[in-house]
């Protein structure tokens, strides 16, 4: 605990812890040491981690990475938080993001960008991190921390951890309580272990999992032993290599990797067999329309009387004025767009033609893999990312090319199943390049038992 808070302390060109716990840290690692001499050392006894800004952390400020939680600290734990500690993890503190979980960069965030502890070749150009769980990748990959909580609505976790070269893995959706996370699209999102590899992946996950009456769509399941699930023995297993994942102008690099994976599992003794997953391109779309509706709906709740931020106000102004330049100040600008669509496609007269169709082609992406896996597909690999991580700034101000970084990530989601990132080489600049593996609902022990093979 003491050399990761120090590593912590000299961290700050990552810009990836935004409040730190130091004294939390000390106090939860000394209850670690009592329980070690007293011979009760639970799984992650004493391990430092860095949490995700949005998992409420009580009495330590909970902002999500925006200006309208300014001050919040939360009366309660969060569920995911409050079982890693039990098992004994240590909180260093809470790691930077994007505002609400929005963005692929970790530029949308009000403290300002994460760094990736990447760099290009002999670049001085500072790379992004990803997004939107880019404190998190940035922190485990320069090992200020062992592990860290991510969540992952439409790739958060998977495509942060490709671009700085570390393991991301999201759980099938109900795996892990979403109890006391700040909501974004409640039916997508889904919290997750950032570790350095599948092994720690496996462990974090058992701490973090498990059913949870606080959550109505928490799974009433047992939680198996994820890293006894780690024989590295996948010899019958059939590998579905989707055909609609090669991308047109998809880079030759992105193709050579995945080539490489293909030949590591076929190494391993599974089979590979060519599948198609014929809705894949209306992913993008689908997930563009339903994460705004949500993110509209769930973000009505900051309006300057419950949490945080309550913007000054002039004489005369009545509760609307209040919930309008609360709003316009705490908000930022991707925030506001995603509510702005997501009004709009909620909205009376467009409801059938946006909200409507998306929630079909849902259906229909779902049936995708489940007919994929009725076939006998256990494991499905895909590259994690369409490129290595890019250079910060250079995409900011095109959202739509910024939404084409989840292309590989939002599928999942969307079917609400299990997928993991695994770093799998670098490209010709030196940068690290990630593939994902899908798995079947329930089977992330299978799912990360595949990863395994990946390492
Ligand atoms: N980049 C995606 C978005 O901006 C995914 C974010 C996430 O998974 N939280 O919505």
């Amino acid at each position: 605990t003491e050399a990761c808070l120090g590593a912590v302390e000299a961290s700050g060109e990552l810009n990836a812890f935004v409040h730190k716990t130091p004294e939390i840290a000390r106090e939860q690692a000394a209850a670690a040491d009592a329980r070690l001499k007293a011979g009760d050392a639970p799984d992650l006894c004493g391990i430092p981690l860095g949490i995700k800004d949005l998992f409420c952390t009580k009495g330590v400020a909970s902002q999500a990475g925006s200006a309208i939680l300014d001050g919040f600290k939360p009366e309660y734990e969060s569920t995911v938080t409050r079982q890693l500690f039990e098992a004994g993890a240590v909180m260093l503190g809470k790691l930077n993001m994007d505002e609400f979980a929005m963005g692929s960069s970790n530029e949308t965030s009000t403290y300002g960008n994460v760094v990736n502890p990447w760099r290009a070749g002999n670049s001085e150009a500072a790379l992004t991190p990803g997004g939107s769980s880019g404190g998190s990748a940035s922190a485990v990959a320069a090992r200020l921390c062992l592990g860290a909580t991510g969540t992952d609505t439409g790739g958060s976790i998977r495509q942060p951890a490709a671009f700085v070269g570390i393991t991301g893995l999201k759980p099938t959706y109900g795996r892990c309580s979403r109890w006391g996370i700040v909501a974004f699209a409640s039916s997508l999102d889904q919290a997750g272990p950032m570790t350095k590899d599948v092994r720690d992946a496996a462990i974090m996950l058992g701490a973090m999992a498990g059913h949870d009456p606080m959550d109505s769509t928490s799974a009433d399941l047992a939680v198996p032993d994820f890293e006894a699930a780690l024989t590295g023995d996948i010899r019958g297993k059939v590998v579905g290599i989707p055909k609609e994942y090669r991308m047109e102008g998809m880079p030759q690099e992105i193709e050579d990797l995945w080539t490489r994976g293909k030949e590591m599992l076929r190494d391993a003794g599974a089979e590979l067999r060519d599948i198609s997953l014929p809705h894949t391109k209306y992913a993008l779309p689908a997930y563009y329309v339903i994460a705004p509706a949500e993110a509209s709906s769930n973000l009505a709740r900051y309006d300057g009387v419950r949490f945080g931020h309550r913007a000054k106000l002039s004489q005369g102004d009545g509760i609307t004025e209040m919930y309008e330049k609360t709003r316009a100040e705490g908000f930022g600008d991707e925030v506001k767009r995603r509510v702005m669509v997501g009004t709009y496609v909620l909205s009376a007269g467009f409801y059938d033609a946006y909200y409507n169709r998306a929630r079909k082609v849902r259906t229909l992406i779902k049936r995708d893999f489940e007919q994929a896996f009725d076939s006998g597909i256990d494991t499905i690999l895909t590259p994690a990312t369409p490129s290595a991580a890019f250079e910060l700034g250079q995409t900011f101000d095109d959202p739509v090319q910024m939404y084409l970084n989840d292309v590989f990530t939002v599928t999942v989601n969307l079917a609400g199943l299990p997928g993991i990132a695994v770093p799998a080489g670098l490209d010709s600049k030196g940068l690290p390049l990630g593939l994902q593996l899908i798995g079947r609902p329930w089977e992330e022990g299978d799912l990360l038992n595949t990863a395994y093979c990946l390492e």
